[in-house]
């Protein structure tokens, strides 16, 4: 498939369409249900314009223009890739969140549109002018971090990060979007950190490691442990939980981000260890997402 359509400079235009349907049979026929074949062409743009180094909009307006041999080849590669599952966002090593165009790779899990909730949550409880310390626990690509870092310019944003890979991603992405905004701590959770926070935030693992979710779509090729804290989908939260009273300051905010059926579970954990103002929101399909105390 990809060399036939490689060997002769095709327009724009008809190498997308080509790839369109390439990727549709594939979305077509696999078990990935969460990519219906109406994403098809939305990805192959989103492929073709990495290649070229364009815009999705420089694509629609220039789809007489012949792509050369070379890049049509890389674009072929990065198509056939994509039909065997691999994610869009390591593809094109990019994925945005809260309008920030973060650095992705395999080493750091997919921000996910439900995380801007654990922003919002950060947001709501701190005033715009605030100059609070914040921690993000486990922050990965930074997204957390860097997002509240932006919206919140005059705080103290600390982020930690036990995985190389995904501490030197957060660092490259703090680095293009808000340099010396957010300081970087390698450790687990709370332990590389020192002083109080007023506010604490953390998307943790919280699929059970059994959980048939981990084996389709993205889920196959992001870091199994910012996925999955083993076989209790709760270790990580309950871990975070227990450990930040002594971090909080007294009137401190706790959010993390959980799975859609752990909120009550995680509403018992916060009142059984004495926090208070303890509440869930949901996402925009009515999902409990994020706990707050
Ligand atoms: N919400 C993600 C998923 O369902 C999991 C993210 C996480 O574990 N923090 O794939």
């Amino acid at each position: 498939m990809s060399s036939c359509c490689a060997s002769v400079a095709q327009p724009i235009g008809s190498l997308l369409a080509a790839a369109r349907v390439r990727l549709g049979n594939r979305h077509a026929d696999s078990q990935d249900s969460e990519n219906p074949g109406a994403t098809s062409g939305l990805e192959a743009d989103l492929l073709l314009a990495h290649v070229l180094g364009v815009s999705r909009a420089w694509l629609f307006a220039n789809r007489e223009r012949a792509v050369p041999a070379e890049q049509a080849d890389r674009f072929w590669r990065l198509v056939e890739r994509r039909t065997a599952g691999e994610p869009i966002a390591y593809l094109v090593g990019r994925r945005e969140f809260w309008s920030l165009p973060l650095i992705v790779t395999p080493d750091v899990l997919i921000p996910r549109p439900e995380t801007e909730l654990l922003v919002q949550a950060a947001l709501d409880f701190i005033p715009a002018d605030a100059a609070w310390r914040v921690a993000d626990l486990g922050t990965g690509s930074g997204a957390v971090a860097l997002a509240i870092a932006i919206e919140r310019p005059r705080c103290e944003v600390h982020a930690t990060e036990r995985s190389p890979g995904a501490l030197e991603v957060a660092a490259r992405n703090v680095d293009a979007m808000a340099p010396g905004r957010v300081t970087l701590h390698a450790g687990s959770w709370l332990e590389p950190l020192s002083g109080q926070f007023r506010v604490i935030v953390s998307n943790p693992p919280y699929v059970a490691a059994a959980d048939p979710h981990l084996a389709t779509g993205d889920c196959r090729f992001e870091p199994r442990e910012a996925l999955t804290p083993g076989d209790d989908p709760l270790a990580a939260i309950r871990q975070i939980v227990r450990a930040a009273p002594p971090w909080l300051e007294a009137g401190g905010l706790l959010a993390f981000e959980h799975g859609f059926d752990q909120g009550e579970a995680c509403r018992e954990l916060l009142r059984g260890l004495g926090y208070t103002d303890v509440k869930t929101r949901a996402d925009l399909e009515g999902r409990e997402r994020v706990t707050c105390g």
